[in-house]
């Protein structure tokens, strides 16, 4: 619909102004000491419908790393590599109302598998099961299937923040290992570490994370060169975490104020669409207690209410 689309351009300078007023009530994440340079007054996103006409706005232009918004696509690449079968042997469907980095309910479920693949915990085993005869080929595979799905072949590693995460990360290896005696986790725990320092850490703008909910917005089909990428029932399954997970213990409240299918990280982006419609990549490095971008949130549901976007 081109006309909602000039609607949305008129309307973004205020609602992003609005929306930007919140940076100074949030924080910039540093438990990752790379991720605090991020600038905390930035707020930019980026919208593409099926044509590629785009509409983007604020700090758009700005690089982060993907952090958790990455292990939506590690699930899409492990369910692809090893099926639903194998995949949910080894890690739960249900929300778990806490903390993304907890480890409270790693217990719970005999054999102590994760509650669901969102949780640092469940894609860290999900890490472990992206096929590959090494480490690198592993993270190579992951790093292909971003680039292909963002259409950018230029997609890579922010070294300094995979190594910042690398050296901080005792809390994910402490989980990594309790999942390992488990027998939940296989392989080398620090080479399946490893591949997922390297996927969090992968950068992009705005206008990647758009380009892929937009294939996610098409059923796993990139709308723009009529590829399929992605089998529509994987995407079914993502698209479910994303509403029940993706915006960590927030969830339930996002969906009742955005409505949409979203996953957000730690460095401050937020990936969510409109389903057959949009795809749509926020940042903004300024989070909430939760771990949420603060004004992305604002801006999201200040759009999805005025547009009238919620999928309930
Ligand atoms: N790489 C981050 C971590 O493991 C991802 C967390 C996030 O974005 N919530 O802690």
């Amino acid at each position: 619909k081109q006309d909602e689309l000039s609607l949305v351009q008129n309307r973004l300078p205020v609602w992003l102004e609005e929306s930007k007023q919140l940076c100074d009530k949030g924080k910039v994440a540093s438990y990752i000491p790379e991720l605090a340079h991020a600038p905390r007054q930035a707020l930019g996103i980026h919208l593409m419908d099926a044509s590629g006409k785009s509409v983007s706005g604020g700090d758009c232009g700005l690089s982060f790393t993907m952090q958790s918004i990455s292990k939506i696509f590690t699930l899409l690449l492990a369910l692809m590599d090893n099926g639903e079968k194998a995949v949910f042997d080894k890690v739960g469907m249900e929300p778990t109302g806490d903390n993304f980095n907890s480890m409270l309910k790693l217990e719970l479920v005999q054999p102590g598998i994760p509650f669901n693949p969102l949780i640092n915990a469940g894609a860290i085993v999900i890490s472990s099961l992206i096929a590959g005869g090494s480490t690198k080929e592993k993270a190579d595979r992951t790093l292909q299937f971003f680039r292909t799905l963002a259409n950018n072949d230029s997609l890579s590693v922010d070294k300094a923040v995979y190594e910042s995460e690398a050296e901080t990360a005792d809390l994910n290896r402490s989980m990594a290992y309790f999942l390992k005696d488990n027998g939940v986790l296989e392989g080398d725990v620090n080479d399946v570490l490893d591949v997922y320092f390297r996927h969090c850490s992968i950068q992009v703008q705005c206008k990647d994370l758009a380009r892929m909910a937009l294939v996610l917005a098409f059923d796993g089909t990139d709308p723009i060169t009529g590829v399929n990428l992605i089998p529509r029932r994987y995407v079914q399954i993502a698209k479910t975490f994303m509403v029940t997970c993706g915006m960590y213990n927030a969830s339930g409240e996002f969906a009742i104020e955005v409505g949409l299918p979203a996953k957000s990280g730690v460095a401050g982006g937020i990936l969510t669409m409109v389903p057959g419609r949009y795809g749509i990549g926020v940042v903004g490095p300024s989070l909430n207690a939760k771990g949420n971008s603060i004004a992305g949130v604002h801006l999201l549901e200040t759009m999805s209410k005025e547009m009238d976007w919620s999928l309930f």
